[in-house]
């Protein structure tokens, strides 16, 4: 079996890391995982013949190939090489969890950060076992920062990938219901999330917490280390309107100043993910005027909650995922807006498993406290408990009521979990 010390020199030698053998860059070194419904085993002499100039595998049948090494794991080899790579790297590292807003505030942290620093953060979504592997191989020694977004859908992932980043310093987003399949209880992804701050308290790490959350303040009674925002705090940030863009005022105590910010973000619950990331800006010396600069012109992309002036109406388009918590603020958020046209499309939430039911019915209890002109409701989740709104099995059949019943100047907010691919009805709004 190859040693993870000749791993790492050939990957020294090579031009970077790559899982996918459709678009392995030339030069690069392949590492064969193993999926559900792929084998990258399979494609070694392929990747290796087009160009790639090293191999990590499991298939010891390829020994005669050179360049190649073979491993009894591809996966734990992937990991132990980035965490081997990791330790390379004399600059901080800030590693984000949480249930919802981790990418916007990744976003917004390297945003901030990279005022100041040469900055890299993970790409789009890239946060499971195999994404933060090859965020952190794709960190270069030239960086003064690196920001690793951490996602997981089981109990001990987060762990195990803070194992493996090793980071300086931590922040959790928040808790709340999502995954519960995985997690079993809103108990079991506070103990999930929380193993971030585990890792923190046992390695004397910082971690930045927002001093108005009690669950998370509740999880972090071990951590010493600690930098707090929000109400009450140095950093503190109020919304200032939120119809339908995010404005805020925000104070910095110690320094006795207050600023103004516009935002291209939507959604008041984004308040929370700006906060964090001025704290963090301010925590590393950060001027307030760069932080002005770098929080106004992030743009939010992927569907999450971006603003669409489509031909007839005006769209929040917030597909990107759903849960109980995240579908909870965006609702009261939509309802606050004041419009007298608004539209609600919502599609199931996924992955809930035996609190399915409960959460959807809990759901349709806060559109009633709503004042909605109308309801489209779209997947199974909601059979039988739609009450009185329109509800359709799919896309196609919400499509066919739109085409009859075409909103106009309406206000309409899209929103559900991934799969549903409510972009879909885009086009016909
Ligand atoms: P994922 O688990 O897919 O990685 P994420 O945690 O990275 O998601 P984002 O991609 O930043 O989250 O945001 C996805 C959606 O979550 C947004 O479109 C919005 O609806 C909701 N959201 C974002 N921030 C918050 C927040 N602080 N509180 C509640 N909901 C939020
Ligand atoms: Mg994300």
């Amino acid at each position: 079996m190859a040693e993870i010390n000749d791993i790492y020199k050939a990957f020294c030698d090579s031009t970077g890391i790559s899982t996918d053998s459709r678009n392995c860059p030339d030069e690069a070194m392949f590492v064969a995982l193993k999926g559900e419904n792929f084998d990258g085993n399979k494609y070694v002499e392929e990747v290796l013949l087009k160009g790639a100039k090293y191999a990590i595998t499991n298939n010891p049948n390829l020994a005669h190939l050179k360049n190649v090494f073979i491993v009894e794991d591809t996966l734990k080899t992937l990991q132990e090489l980035a965490q081997f790579h990791r330790r390379q790297l004399s600059f901080p590292i800030i590693s984000i969890t949480g249930t919802n807003g981790k990418t916007t505030t990744k976003e917004l942290i390297n945003a901030v950060l990279s005022e100041k620093f040469k900055t890299k953060a993970t790409k789009g979504n890239f946060n499971n076992h195999i994404g933060v592997p090859l965020t952190l191989l794709s960190f270069t020694k030239e960086m003064a920062m690196g920001i690793v977004e951490m996602g997981a859908n089981h109990i001990g992932e987060i762990g195990l990938l803070c194992a493996i980043a090793e980071p300086d310093y931590c922040i959790i987003t928040n808790v709340g219901k999502a995954h519960l399949e995985g997690f079993g209880s809103f108990e079991g992804v506070k103990k999930a999330k929380g193993e971030m701050y585990d890792y923190a308290a046992k390695n004397d790490k910082l971690i930045f917490i927002n001093h108005e959350n009690s669950h998370l303040q509740e999880m972090a009674t071990q951590n010493k280390l600690r930098f707090e925002f929000g109400r009450k705090t140095d950093i503190e940030v109020q919304l200032t309107n939120a119809a339908p863009f995010v404005k805020i005022n925000w104070t910095d105590k110690q320094l006795n100043k207050e600023y103004n910010t516009s935002t291209n973000l939507i959604g008041a619950y984004n308040l929370e993910n700006i906060n964090a990331a001025i704290a963090i800006g301010r925590y590393f010396n950060i001027s307030p005027e760069a932080i002005n600069h770098a929080i106004s012109s992030y743009q939010p992309t992927n569907n999450r909650s971006q603003f669409i002036n489509s031909k007839n109406n005006r769209i929040i388009m917030d597909a990107y995922n759903a849960n109980p918590s995240s579908m909870a603020v965006a609702l009261d958020n939509f309802n606050q807006i004041q419009e007298n046209k608004k539209w609600i499309i919502l599609g199931g939430m996924k992955e809930l498993g035996n609190d399915s039911l409960s959460e959807h019915k809990k759901l349709i209890k806060t559109i009633d406290d709503c004042e909605f002109s109308k309801v489209l409701l779209i997947g199974d989740e909601f059979s039988g408990i739609n009450g009185s709104y329109n509800h359709f099995s799919n896309n196609n059949d919400c499509i066919n009521f739109i085409k009859q019943n075409p909103p106009k100047e309406a206000y309409i907010l899209i929103k559900g979990s991934r799969s549903n691919k409510l972009e879909e009805l885009l086009p016909f709004l």
